[in-house]
């Protein structure tokens, strides 16, 4: 009998993840990068312990640790009086997850590990430098037509997962409408050996330094030699150039002010990203998903994006199992975009657009009702653990298994 084969139109963290779960059910997968290397741009590294879960499901759970940091805290702190406001613990989750913390590890590594043991099955194929340009389907299965390096080529399957990113031609393709808006400034990310711990006593590997005039995300990755290396995420001022933002003085006056240094900041890296808040109006269309970036984009305050991603990647391949193996009928599919669609809008959308509105909060008095707000949820056992069973989506997969 003729094997199912699953075309993932992009290598990104979310279609490897969902290629590697379809091989590992069994099924044939092609897998069509457009570049010819991983990116390995500084973007997500937190990861929550719903998702951790997930990484085990596909087996890479241990290698993943291991090429991370494990952050048990995160804190939030009043950036201009360089103070602690709050700092929770996931050990309260014990009881909820075997992976009661966070693990930092860049998504780049996860794209990475993925593709090793991807290649390890007979029936997947990985290509690098082939750009898909469009995708038709009829009764019987998909055409994903592709630029690749000897030319135009095209791939036949039984469905197409489009996980090519928040400009994804998949989406387009299907003239699915990308409903939201895109905020006016963008993101400044800066990467720095030089050490936080020792600079900002009491900081932890995660840290939100709320700020009316300039707030910043602080975070410790592992970095590939493993040496460890700090990211601070700043927004820029909305008139201010992207030459300007990326440039010397920009730099490293903004990482003086999250800790004044005496010398210049060694910065290693710096990038810059428009941010969006956007959902797609459907996530599926006939044999064809969307999955990751490609169906929904937010900003990056609470480490969520990639997260809810990887979701979507499960749910669906879960989804195609069922149905494929006769356990489910095709309305099954309408449940992916019923689920994963509805559960970013609540868990991932609002969750992050209330994060970035706490960090920059200019009333003082709507600023210190915030802290006391995060102070009394800290303080309270219960609601503690019910704020992380929200951040680390741990909620949000709950809520899945009711939805219909
Ligand atoms: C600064 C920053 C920090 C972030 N931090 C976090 C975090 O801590 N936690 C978190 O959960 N999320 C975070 N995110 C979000 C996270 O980076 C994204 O959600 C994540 O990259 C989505 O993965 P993806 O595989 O869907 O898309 P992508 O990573 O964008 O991958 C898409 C892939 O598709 C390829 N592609 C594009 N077009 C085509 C085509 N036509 N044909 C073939 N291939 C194509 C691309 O080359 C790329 O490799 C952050 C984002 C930013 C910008």
């Amino acid at each position: 009998m003729k094997k199912i084969r699953i075309i993932i139109a992009g290598g990104g963290p979310v279609g490897v993840v969902a290629a590697l779960a379809c091989a590992q059910r069994g099924y044939a997968v092609t897998l069509l990068e457009a570049e010819s290397t991983i990116d390995d741009n500084p973007r997500a590294a937190t990861t929550h312990p719903s998702t951790l879960e997930m990484i085990a499901r596909v087996g890479l759970i241990d290698q993943f640790i291991q090429e991370g940091l494990v952050a048990r805290f995160f804190q939030f702190w009043d950036k201009p009086a360089r103070a602690q406001i709050v700092e929770f613990d996931h050990d309260t989750l014990r009881d909820e997850t075997p992976y009661p913390f966070v693990v930092q590890t860049e998504q780049h590594k996860l794209a990475r590990m993925g593709i090793e043991r991807l290649r390890t099955f007979a029936d997947a194929k990985v290509r690098f430098a082939t750009r898909v340009t469009g995708v038709t389907q009829d009764a019987n299965g998909a055409t994903v037509t592709a630029e690749g390096p000897d030319g135009k080529e095209s791939f036949r399957g039984d469905y197409v997962i489009g996980a090519d990113g928040g400009r994804s031609t998949v989406r387009k393709a299907l003239d699915i409408e990308f409903e939201g808006f895109t905020w006016p400034e963008r993101f400044l990310v800066l990467t720095t050996l030089d050490d936080f711990q020792e600079l900002l006593t009491g900081c932890c590997y995660r840290n939100y330094l709320a700020d009316p005039d300039e707030w910043t995300n602080l975070f410790k990755v592992a970095g590939d030699d493993g040496k460890g290396r700090w990211r601070a995420v700043f927004p820029t001022r909305v008139e201010e150039s992207d030459e300007e933002a990326l440039g010397d003085e920009s730099t490293y006056s903004r990482l003086q002010r999250v800790f004044p240094l005496g010398r210049r900041y060694n910065v290693v890296h710096r990038n810059l990203y428009k941010v969006h808040q956007r959902v797609a109006a459907t996530f599926r269309q006939g044999r064809v998903f969307l999955a990751g970036d490609s169906a929904h984009v937010n900003n990056s305050v609470g480490g969520l994006g990639l997260n809810g991603g990887i979701h979507d990647a499960m749910e669906l391949v879960d989804t195609l199992h069922q149905v494929i193996t006769g356990q489910a009928g095709e309305e099954l599919f309408d449940r992916y975009t019923r689920r994963r669609r509805t559960l970013n809008i609540e868990f991932v959308q609002e969750q992050t657009i209330i994060n970035k509105k706490r960090l920059e909060e200019r009333d003082p008095k709507a600023r210190q009702a915030r802290f006391d707000e995060l102070r009394a949820i800290a303080e309270d056992r219960g609601k503690h653990t019910e704020f992380l069973l929200r951040t680390s989506l741990i909620a949000s997969v709950r809520k899945a298994q009711s939805m219909e």
